[in-house]
């Protein structure tokens, strides 16, 4: 399926040098850490004048630039333009006129030639009830993984898994056009399960790929987690301790499950602490975007802003839902003890489930 190309964004690209308004850059955790123009997405809409009109030809730092972009949506919470689609046209711009970073590079052709972005150490096929999609991250952690199946079945909730490939979201976020609809392909051949009238995940990523670029019709299993609690009233025990949750950007901004966390938070007794930026506004950990894969202090910075969001409203936990997230802030939270003497813990919230439900 063609694409919209830059030039499909014009309109969108003029109304904003028109304004300037500036409002995407006023949280942009890129820009917050960068403090260059370009950076933000006010600037990224200034290249892409320039692309279009051809006053400015592709070079290598622009790519880079490009590249240095959560794909958080934060900009477009603020803002009433396109601006991811523009974004991620103008990564795809560089890639077609031979500009493209080599780490991404070689994770498009790993996921093409072997199926998975990361190493796969669990391949858990099982019978069940409702299929789940597992995706490459838990499939790279066998532990979590397990963790999360035992709290679904402990909720009655009996996941079907077979065979499946990634969804390809890194090679369509950084800009591999073509390369996304072999991926999207090699999905198709290998999961069984596109019929299915429902689907759970586990991976925020990949339930808002599988839904808006294969129009399955995908849940994140957190949510029927929620559901489960609310018919199954007073099988958790009690926590009790302070915690704030982190917002995974596409489970929460572009999929609006902002609700369903939080309401297991409150069945588990924990006294949820809500971050100055929080729900459609949450910042992003650091990890969205491609970012780790190119700029990993970068990345790290960001996940030290995150966390110290959680240090100003003193909780002792951080948690959250998503296996990007969690392993960014844990890791920026471990920096932050040795700079600051304060430690904020992050845990899963299939791990606080998997306390609560024992
Ligand atoms: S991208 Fe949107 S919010 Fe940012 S300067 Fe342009 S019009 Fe304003
Ligand atoms: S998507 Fe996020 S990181 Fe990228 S420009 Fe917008 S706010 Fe900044």
């Amino acid at each position: 399926m063609e694409r919209k190309r830059l030039e499909d964004y014009a309109e969108d690209i003029y109304t904003c040098n028109r304004t300037r308004c500036g409002f995407c850059r006023e949280q942009c955790p890129v820009y917050h850490v960068k403090v260059y123009e370009t950076y933000s997405c006010r600037g990224k809409m200034l290249v892409g004048r320039g692309l279009i009109e051809k006053t400015l030809s592709p070079f290598e730092e622009m790519a880079q630039i490009l590249d240095h972009c959560l794909l958080c949506g934060l900009c477009q919470a603020r803002c009433a333009l396109h601006n991811l689609d523009i974004i991620t046209s103008m990564r795809r711009e560089m890639v077609r006129r031979g500009f493209s970073t080599p780490v991404h590079r070689e994770n498009v052709q790993r996921i093409l030639t072997e199926g998975h972005l990361l190493d796969i150490r669990t391949a858990p096929k099982r019978q069940g009830q409702i299929p789940l999609y597992v995706g490459c991250v838990y499939r790279s952690k066998p532990r979590e993984l397990a963790t999360a199946l035992s709290v679904l079945e402990r909720l009655d909730i009996h996941p079907l898994i077979g065979d499946e490939t990634c969804c390809g979201y890194i090679v369509d976020a950084t800009g591999f056009d073509k390369e996304f609809e072999e991926v999207q392909e090699q999905l198709k051949n290998t999961y069984q399960q596109f019929e299915a009238p429902e689907i759970l995940t586990l991976c925020p990523t990949c339930t808002i790929t599988l839904r808006e670029k294969y129009g399955l019709p995908v849940k994140h299993a957190i949510v029927a987690v929620a559901e489960q609690l609310h018919k199954k009233q007073g099988i958790v025990k009690s926590l009790g301790f302070r915690a704030t949750y982190h917002d995974p950007c596409h489970l929460g901004r572009m999929l609006g499950v902002f609700a369903e966390p939080r309401e297991i938070l409150r069945h588990l007794g924990i006294q949820l602490v809500e971050m100055e930026n929080n729900r459609y506004f949450s910042t992003c950990c650091g990890g969205g975007g491609g970012v780790n894969a190119v700029d990993p202090e970068l990345s790290l910075e960001i996940a030290k802003n995150r966390v110290r969001d959680a240090i100003r409203v003193d909780v002792e936990i951080i948690t959250t839902v998503c296996p990007t997230c969690e392993p960014t802030l844990l890791r920026a939270a471990g920096r932050l003890a040795g700079e600051l003497g304060t430690f904020v813990d992050v845990q899963s919230l299939w791990d606080l489930l998997d306390k609560a439900l024992q």
